[in-house]
């Protein structure tokens, strides 16, 4: 997605599905881990899920330590971007010179990568399928190699379907706001709900669970019982409560 919005030159090409390219990342490529320093990664809510359980940080203290705010152009949806390091090449905190420390629970954007989605990117005509396009970095001589990819291959190879489908309610979001004319703005308290569902899932999950939430809400047992226990629903169930809040849907009734 250009969720990563890197600082590249981006190819004007559209892809599909099905489209074909050449590509291999590997450590011998000349150019290991140069794609990990000085870029803009924008994290998604299920990044920061996989993100803090493997550092057995909390929501919060992951977002404090690791991320820095920002808004997502023509959305003014507040954001969050991986905190680089503070040396001279700007390096991804998870970067060492054998590859990333966390290459199991890497981001979204680093698992396309070299592809963009457009969905998040600020592209013009984009619905809610989006399509692909290059993060073609001069740097990068991963198009150098003889390997051929369709699109569907690299994103299955790299396993990004599972953060597209626990993302997609969010992605919803995102790509309904952008299609709103730019002078219609959130209210505040909108876009703070939109980033304690969308990064805060555990002071999320308190928000349900200890204030008036499910007084105030018509939720069945079995909903409440399957967000307790298991945060991929809650943060799904805060997807679907955000299209009220955002968008006035309706769908949760009111006691
Ligand atoms: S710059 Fe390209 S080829 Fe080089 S390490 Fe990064 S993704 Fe791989
Ligand atoms: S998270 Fe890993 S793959 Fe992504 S930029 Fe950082 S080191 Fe590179």
């Amino acid at each position: 997605m250009d969720i990563s919005d890197r600082m590249a030159e981006v190819e004007p090409v559209r892809l599909g599905l099905d489209s074909k390219f050449k590509f291999e990342c590997h450590k011998g490529v000349k150019c290991f881990t140069k794609c990990c320093r000085g870029i803009n990664i924008i994290l998604t809510p299920y990044d920061i899920i996989r993100l803090k359980n493997r550092l057995q940080l909390s929501s919060e203290e992951f977002l404090a330590i690791y991320t820095e705010p920002q808004l997502l152009e023509k959305t003014d949806l507040p954001v969050v971007a991986l905190k680089l390091m503070d040396d001279d090449i700007q390096s991804c905190p998870f970067v060492t010179d054998d590859g990333c420390i966390i290459y199991e629970d890497r981001p979204t954007t680093c698992r396309y990568y070299p592809l963009g989605v457009a969905s998040l990117s600020h592209k013009e005509g984009v619905d809610s399928d989006g399509f692909y396009f290059f993060v073609h970095e001069p740097h990068c001589l991963g198009f150098e190699e003889e390997k051929e990819w369709t699109v569907r291959e690299w994103r299955n190879d790299q396993g990004v379907d599972i953060h597209d489908d626990i993302n997609a309610g969010w992605t919803d979001l995102v790509v309904r706001k952008r299609s709103f004319p730019p002078n219609l703005k959130l209210v505040e308290e909108s876009k703070k709900m939109f980033f304690l569902v969308s990064y805060n899932i555990d002071k999320f999950r308190q928000f349900v669970f200890e204030s008036s939430f499910l007084d105030r809400y018509n939720i069945d047992d079995e909903t409440v019982e399957r967000i307790r226990k298991d945060e991929i629903a809650l943060l799904d169930f805060g997807f679907k409560w955000l299209k009220d809040v955002l968008f006035k849907e309706g769908s949760f009734q009111l006691k």
